[in-house]
């Protein structure tokens, strides 16, 4: 059984200072070979639901389904409902079995943030589960723009909420399709004298790699997300291979040819955020 919390983890990795990969799925085929990759490598990870993959697939099934990768696997797996600001959602998740969610009320106005946040701890708190939250906001390529975190708010916000982990807005941007971002690292520094938890970066794929590296090993950063970058290996390696067989019609079948892309791929964004290894 190795189903852990946000809270487990990210503190091991504070301590050890290293971050976790937070891998975004969208069904069992890139739950599977994530799962696959970090064993290869015996790092733990966090497989997040977002709200595209549970329009496709209700809580009540991919709650159970990453469950029970988890507790067949070799590694430490956190499970995490991400972006949720819908309590009555986040307490079926916590039913269905998923160790932590992301309470997102980062639209929210502060006061209210707050308290909404509170009401998620306090739920998650009676299933022994974990709850990251965002501050400020961390805007779509093409949506709605950033709001960068300010420090002193953040220290309110954690005094009040204490949650286990804190989503800031520090130039990451969701969905960018190539690394070209730099986080600001001075606002970044500020937040960290006032907020002392495991701090999370939303929108990873954007980040250069050596960046990403410097930040897991010399900041309070824990938990970078990352969804895009694997999405394009998937559809590249998939379009790759239906193009070159045509006569193949076997979904199984085609979806397995993914992996020969897809796990590579992973250990490698994995490693990137493991100096200690
Ligand atoms: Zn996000």
């Amino acid at each position: 059984m190795t189903l852990c919390t946000l809270n487990q983890e990210l503190h091991i990795a504070k301590s050890k200072r290293y971050a976790l990969a937070g891998l975004v799925i969208l069904g069992w085929e890139d739950a599977k070979y994530y799962v696959k990759a970090a064993e290869e490598i015996s790092c733990p990870i966090i497989l997040q639901v977002g709200p595209k993959c549970r329009e496709n697939t209700p809580i009540e099934i991919i709650g159970p389904m990453l469950k029970n990768l988890a507790e067949d696997s070799s590694i430490n797996i956190v499970t995490l409902l991400d972006h949720s600001s819908n309590l009555e959602e986040c307490k079926r998740a916590l039913d269905s079995g998923f160790s932590s969610i992301m309470f997102d009320g980062s639209k929210m106005e502060f006061n209210k943030n707050i308290d909404m946040t509170c009401k998620a701890v306090e739920l998650a708190k009676s299933y022994g589960a974990s709850v990251e939250a965002e501050l400020g906001v961390v805007g779509y390529e093409k949506g709605i723009k950033s709001e960068f975190t300010d420090p002193e708010l953040a220290q309110e916000f954690y005094a009040a909420t204490q949650v286990d982990a804190l989503a800031i807005s520090v130039g990451n941007t969701h969905l960018e399709q190539e690394k070209a971002t730099e986080v600001n690292t001075k606002l970044l520094s500020q937040i960290e004298k006032f907020v002392n938890c495991p701090l999370v970066i939303h929108g990873g794929s954007g980040i250069k790699n050596p960046q990403l590296y410097w930040l897991a090993k010399n900041t309070a950063i824990c938990k970078i997300n990352i969804g895009t970058e694997l999405r394009q290996v998937f559809g590249e390696k998939l379009r790759e291979y239906l193009l070159n067989n045509p006569t193949i019609f076997d979904r199984i079948e085609i979806l397995s040819h993914v992996y020969e892309k897809i796990i590579p791929a992973t250990k490698k964004i994995i490693l990137n955020l493991r100096p200690d290894k």
